[in-house]
């Protein structure tokens, strides 16, 4: 998968007043496919609900209608911790589940600028371990996951992104839309 340089940078300023009120931000990202890569060619800001520790599209309709009209692919999805550190909660595992399973590919980028270690990460669930734990897992909130049976992480960071300086992306904002 290829992400154009400076989607996490527009992207942080999309969610600045947000950060700076201690309120999660997320996007989505959509991406064309060609030759075997998935390229990120549009950001969408969704209208959301959020809270310090989570963050929720609430007309998922709207986005999927965006993204067949132009014929992308749901490729993951972008969101702040701002003021958590960088990782996936267990709400985050069953979003990027619900990513995963329509497409294997997808990613969790996960934005934390007061995480001292490292403001950025890109996560997918293992496979087929965390996504075997999170597909028996019906709860909802905040809880702890069983083991995997492979005894690895449930998570891990994804590697195979590559961040390309000349891929151009489009964002589309939807929080002010009517
Ligand atoms: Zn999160
Ligand atoms: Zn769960």
């Amino acid at each position: 998968m290829q992400i154009s340089v400076r989607l996490t940078d527009e992207f942080i300023e999309l969610a600045k007043e947000n950060t700076g009120n201690n309120v999660e931000t997320c996007g989505i990202l959509g991406a064309s496919f060609r030759d075997g890569t998935y390229y990120v060619t549009m950001l969408i800001i969704p209208k959301q609900e959020a809270t310090a520790h989570s963050c929720q599209a609430v007309s998922e309709e709207e986005i999927h209608a965006i993204l067949s009209e132009q014929s992308l692919y749901p490729a993951g999805w972008i969101h702040t911790h701002p003021s958590q550190t960088c990782f996936l909660s267990s709400i985050d595992l069953h979003t990027q589940y619900s990513y995963q399973v329509m497409l294997p590919e997808a990613v969790a980028i996960v934005i934390a600028p007061t995480d001292p270690t490292r403001n950025c990460g890109i996560f997918r669930l293992t496979d087929p371990g965390g996504m075997g734990v999170l597909r028996e897992c019906s709860e909802s909130g905040f809880h702890a996951h069983r083991e995997t049976t492979d005894g690895g992480p449930i998570y891990e960071t994804c590697s195979k992104v590559i961040f390309n300086p000349n891929l151009r992306f489009e964002i589309v904002d939807l929080r002010s839309a009517p």
